[in-house]
């Protein structure tokens, strides 16, 4: 029989991880019962839908379904519910330090405003963190689809909560739509507070919307960033700036942005020194979570247990985890490398690395 180290418990940092999207598809049945919202076939159990985000109507599908999957969260306690769950689910898979993204303006109509509903989402976040042990922080992010006043308010939002947990500050939705160095100042005004740069780049678009993100906004993160694998240039240019690209494989093939498993550039970018942090993206969408995207580098790219380790220190080194935490989770990564393999039974993740069938809980 096969051994195997159980990646489950080779300690991680995630730092890819949207907010409604961080969501267990059996709690989104419970939410939507409870408000009598109506869910689409797609989001009502069965398979995962397979979308196109790579046009523009299947992006338009993708986030109508993650519109409908976020009108059901309307109270303090749904946040708290999501957030606090998004923790077990990270803790279950190994993860050590969670940075999850939020735009706290699609959630401020049902939650009296802008600064409660970020105020709700940080307290909930300290308190999952204190109950779970689960270190986690947040990044603020702006919409691209909106005005750059917007990501600037946004911005400097951000920075007022630099010491209640805000680390980062992000850009997300369709790449294609306006140009990053629209969104400059707001990232400007982040980095001044203190906040890492961290801009969704190089998912939809190409390699060009990644160098966009290091000559505009002054990355240090890219989101996804996947795409430079396009590009010996940038690859060597991300390399020796060592800026961490926040790969997000199941995502990748979920949304058509590579066919398959084995077309995600993982090896490219590993090979070209590319620090990396895999991420789920949005699990609730793509039916797979933290450690079924280091299952997928083992199985569909042919890391071995030692390169896992080393995609997993990436991910530590890419965080705002401070000095201590961070020391910490190197040793235990160690340590996992240096524990005897296991024959592989069936707690051996493998099975998450498809789609999962979500559950009814
Ligand atoms: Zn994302």
């Amino acid at each position: 029989m096969e051994s195997v180290r159980d990646v489950r418990k080779l300690p991680k940092a995630h730092l890819h991880l949207h907010f409604t999207g961080s969501m267990r598809p059996g709690t989104l049945l419970e939410l939507a019962d409870k408000y009598g919202v109506h869910l689409p076939e797609a989001l009502r159990g069965g398979r995962p839908p397979r979308l196109r985000a790579t046009d523009e109507r299947g992006w338009f599908r993708f986030q109508r379904l993650y519109d409908i999957a976020r009108s059901c969260l309307r109270s303090p306690e749904d946040i708290r519910r999501l957030v606090r769950e998004a923790a077990e689910e990270d803790v279950r898979d190994g993860s050590r330090w969670l940075e999850i993204q939020v735009d706290p303006t699609s959630y401020a109509p049902r939650l009296g405003g802008l600064i409660p509903a970020l105020e709700i989402i940080l307290d909930a976040v300290e308190t999952a963190s204190r109950e779970t042990g689960l270190g986690m922080r947040v990044l603020v992010a702006a919409n691209r689809v909106k005005h750059p006043l917007d990501a600037r308010t946004l911005a400097r939002l951000a920075v007022r909560y630099v010491d209640r947990g805000v680390v980062g500050f992000g850009l997300s939705n369709d790449e294609r739509r306006g140009f990053a160095r629209d969104f400059d100042r707001a990232f400007a005004i982040a980095r001044r507070g203190g906040l890492l740069s961290a801009p969704h780049g190089g998912e939809l678009a190409g390699p060009a919307s990644v160098a966009d993100c290091l000559d505009d906004l002054r990355a240090s993160r890219v989101g996804h960033g996947v795409r430079a694998a396009e590009d010996p240039r940038l690859l060597r240019r991300l390399a020796d700036e060592q800026v961490t690209c926040e790969v997000c494989p199941a995502s990748n093939v979920a949304l058509g942005v590579y066919d398959k498993h084995e077309d995600v550039p993982l090896r490219t970018l590993f090979e070209a020194g590319v620090p990396m942090a895999l991420g789920a993206d949005d699990p609730l969408l793509f039916g797979s979570r933290l450690a079924a995207q280091y299952e997928i580098a083992r199985r569909y790219h042919g890391f071995t247990d030692a390169e896992l380790t080393e995609l997993a220190r990436q991910s530590v080194r890419g965080s705002s985890a401070p000095e201590g935490v961070r020391k910490e989770i190197l040793a235990d990564i160690d340590a996992w490398l240096a524990s005897p393999a296991e024959p592989a039974g069936p707690t051996a993740p493998a099975d998450s690395v498809e789609p999962a069938e979500p559950t009814r809980r």
